[in-house]
C-alpha cells in the first residue's frame, strides 16, 4: 500500500477572499478533517452578516469596470485560469480526496469536469451573442442583446467542493457579473485554490470572492438587496424551503440543484456483465455521495413468466453482491482503494441509521457495511463498507428518501410499467438510467420517465459542461439550469431593442 503525497502538510487558516484581499474573518472557526485519517486539516470561519455583506458591496463596486471590460478581455483571465489548474491538476485532485474523502481517480475526475466548465465558458464572445432581424416592418430592425445583470451567489454543497461552484462561477464571470462562492464548510479547501488561482490569473478586486462559513452567510446572500440572483447545489429542504422560498419573495433568479434518489431499471436483455460493472461505480463512486448515484436496483421482469423472473433476479442481484463485495475502501490517496470513507462520522452514523431503519422496516440486509474493512490501517470513525438491502418497496424509508451513502436497495418489478410507475410514485426526480439492448424500452423510457437526466447503459448520467444539468420534480427548484447555454442565459437579461431612422 503505497499513498501518494499529501499537498496539505500543516493546518491551513482558511480566510476569505474579498474584494481581491485574504482577509482574516471575525467569526468562529471550525476543524476540517480529513475523513480518512481523522487529521484536523484546516480551520474554516463561520463568517459574519457584516462580513458578506462587505463582499456583496465590493462586488457591486466592481460591476461596472468588470461589464464594461470586453468580453475578449474577460475570457482571457479564464483560459489563465484553466492553464494554471492544468498545471496545478494532481495538488487539487489529492487536496479534494484530502478534504472530501473521494478516491483518487473520482477526485482527478472532479477536477477534469471542472475545468471543462472553464473551457466552455471561454467562448462566451460566440456564446453570449444576441441575434436581429432586419425590415420586421419596412425600415425597421429589431434586434436582442446579452447583459450581465450584477453580483451572484453561489452555495455549494459537500459532495463535489471544487466542481459544482464551476458549473456557474465561469459563466458568471464570462458574461460579466461579479461573484460571491460559500463553499460548503464542511471541505472548503478547494474553493480557497480556485480564488487563489482567479487572483494569479488577474481576475480584478471584487470580481470573484470566497466568504466562508454556514446559514449566516447564506441568509445574507438571501436578504442583501444587492444580489440579483442565487445558485445553489445541496438538499431538497435546504433548497427548497430556504434557497428557493426566499428567492421568490426577494424577486432574485434561483438556480436550486437539490437531492435525489435514483432507480436504476435492468431489462432481461442487458448485457450483464457491462451493467454490474457501471452499477459499481454508480451505486458506490463517492461512496455513494453523488446526487448522480444508483439508490434503488431495479431488475424488471417485462416479458417474463414467474419462474424465469425469479432466475433473472437471483443473477443480476448474485452478480451485483459479488462485485459490491469486491470494492477495496480505504483511503483514497492509495491508488488501489475504489472506494472512499463517508465525508466524516456524523454523515456515517446517518447512514448506519437507514440500515437500521431498513432492517426494522423488514428489508432483508443481504450485504451489511457495517462490518467494516479496510485496505490500510485506518480509522474507522467515517468508513462503512458496500452495503445491499432486498425486498425493498417503494414505500419503505430507505426506498423512498435520499440515503446518500453506499447503500443499494433493491426493488422487484414484474414489467417496465410497474418499474416507471415506482420511479414516479418517488418525490425526487434527479437522474435515472435503464440497461437494455433493445431501442424500443430506451425510446419508451426516456420518453416518459419524469426525471432530468437520463441514462441508457450508463450508470452516472452526468451531463457534459455544454450540456444542462438538469433535474426535476424536488431535485430542482427553478427554470434554468447550471452549465452551458442555459447558465449563459440565467446570468444574463435579454433586452430587445427596435429601431427606425428617419
Ligand atoms: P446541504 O443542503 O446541507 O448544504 C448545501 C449548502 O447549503 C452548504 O453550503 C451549507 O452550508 C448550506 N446550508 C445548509 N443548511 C442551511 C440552512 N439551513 N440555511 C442556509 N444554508 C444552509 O447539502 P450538502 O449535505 O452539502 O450536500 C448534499 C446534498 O446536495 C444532497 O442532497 C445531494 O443530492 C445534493 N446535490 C445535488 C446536486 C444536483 O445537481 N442536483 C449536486 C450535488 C449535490
Amino acid at each position: 500500500m503505497a499513498i501518494l503525497e499529501e499537498p496539505i502538510k500543516e493546518v491551513v487558516t482558511i480566510k476569505n477572499y474579498i474584494d481581491g484581499e485574504w482577509v482574516e474573518s471575525e467569526g468562529e472557526l471550525v476543524d476540517v478533517i480529513n475523513p480518512a485519517t481523522q487529521k484536523v486539516i484546516a480551520k474554516v470561519p463561520i463568517s459574519t452578516r457584516d462580513e458578506i455583506n462587505a463582499a456583496v458591496e465590493a462586488a457591486q463596486r466592481a460591476f461596472p469596470m468588470w461589464r464594461t471590460t470586453p468580453p475578449l478581455a474577460r475570457v482571457r483571465c479564464l483560459f489563465r485560469m484553466k492553464e494554471i489548474m492544468e498545471e496545478r491538476f494532481e495538488e487539487l485532485s489529492r487536496i479534494q480526496t484530502m478534504e472530501h474523502g473521494k478516491t483518487i481517480d473520482e477526485s482527478r475526475g472532479e477536477t477534469r469536469r471542472g475545468i471543462e466548465n472553464v473551457e466552455v465558458a471561454t467562448g462566451i464572445p460566440s456564446l453570449m451573442m444576441g441575434y436581429n432581424l432586419e425590415d420586421i416592418a419596412t425600415g425597421i430592425d429589431e434586434y436582442v442583446i446579452r447583459q450581465p445583470l450584477g453580483v451572484f451567489g453561489i452555495i455549494g454543497p459537500f459532495n463535489f467542493p471544487f466542481m459544482v461552484p464551476l458549473w456557474f462561477a465561469p459563466y458568471a464571470i464570462a458574461t460579466g457579473n461579479c461573484i460571491i462562492i460559500k463553499p460548503s464548510s464542511e471541505d472548503p479547501l478547494s474553493q480557497m485554490k480556485i480564488a487563489e488561482i482567479a487572483e494569479e490569473a488577474g481576475i480584478p478586486p471584487g470580481v470573484w470572492n470566497v466568504v466562508n462559513g454556514g446559514r449566516t452567510v447564506v441568509g445574507g446572500m438571501l436578504d442583501h438587496p444587492g444580489i440579483e440572483g442565487i445558485c445553489f447545489v445541496g438538499s431538497t429542504p435546504v433548497g427548497r424551503d430556504v434557497i428557493y422560498r426566499r428567492c421568490g419573495e426577494t424577486g432574485k433568479r434561483v438556480i436550486a440543484q437539490c437531492g435525489a434518489k435514483n432507480f436504476i431499471l435492468i431489462m432481461p436483455d442487458a448485457n450483464l456483465e457491462r451493467t454490474i460493472a457501471a452499477c459499481m461505480t454508480s451505486f458506490y463512486g463517492n461512496a455513494g455521495q453523488r446526487c448522480l448515484s444508483g439508490a434503488n436496483l431495479v431488475p424488471v421482469g417485462e416479458g417474463l413468466s414467474e419462474q424465469e423472473y425469479e432466475a433473472f433476479y437471483k443473477k443480476v442481484v448474485n452478480a451485483f453482491i459479488e462485485a459490491a463485495t469486491k470494492i477495496r475502501v480505504g483511503y483514497g490517496l492509495d491508488e488501489t482503494v475504489q472506494m472512499g470513507p463517508l465525508r466524516d462520522k456524523g454523515k456515517k452514523q446517518r447512514v448506519v441509521g437507514y440500515i437500521e431503519k431498513g432492517i426494522e422496516e423488514g428489508a432483508k440486509l443481504a450485504l451489511d457495511g457495517r462490518n467494516v474493512k479496510l485496505v490500510g490501517d485506518w480509522p474507522t470513525d467515517a468508513f462503512l463498507n458496500p452495503t445491499v438491502f432486498e425486498d425493498v418497496s417503494p414505500d419503505m424509508t430507505i426506498g423512498r428518501e435520499e440515503i446518500f451513502g453506499p447503500v443499494a436497495s433493491v426493488m422487484r418489478a414484474r414489467s417496465f410499467d410497474e418499474a416507471i410507475e415506482m420511479i414516479h410514485s418517488n418525490p425526487f426526480g434527479n437522474a435515472t438510467s435503464i440497461f437494455t439492448s433493445s431501442g424500443k424500452w430506451a425510446r419508451e423510457f426516456q420518453y416518459r420517465v419524469q426525471c432530468g437526466n437520463i441514462g441508457i447503459n450508463i450508470g452516472i448520467v452526468a451531463p457534459m459542461a455544454f450540456f444542462p444539468f438538469s433535474g426535476m420534480k424536488d431535485s430542482f427548484f427553478g427554470s434554468l439550469h447550471g452549465q452551458g447555454r442555459e447558465a449563459i442565459r440565467f446570468f444574463t437579461e435579454s433586452k430587445v431593442v427596435i429601431q427606425r431612422w428617419f
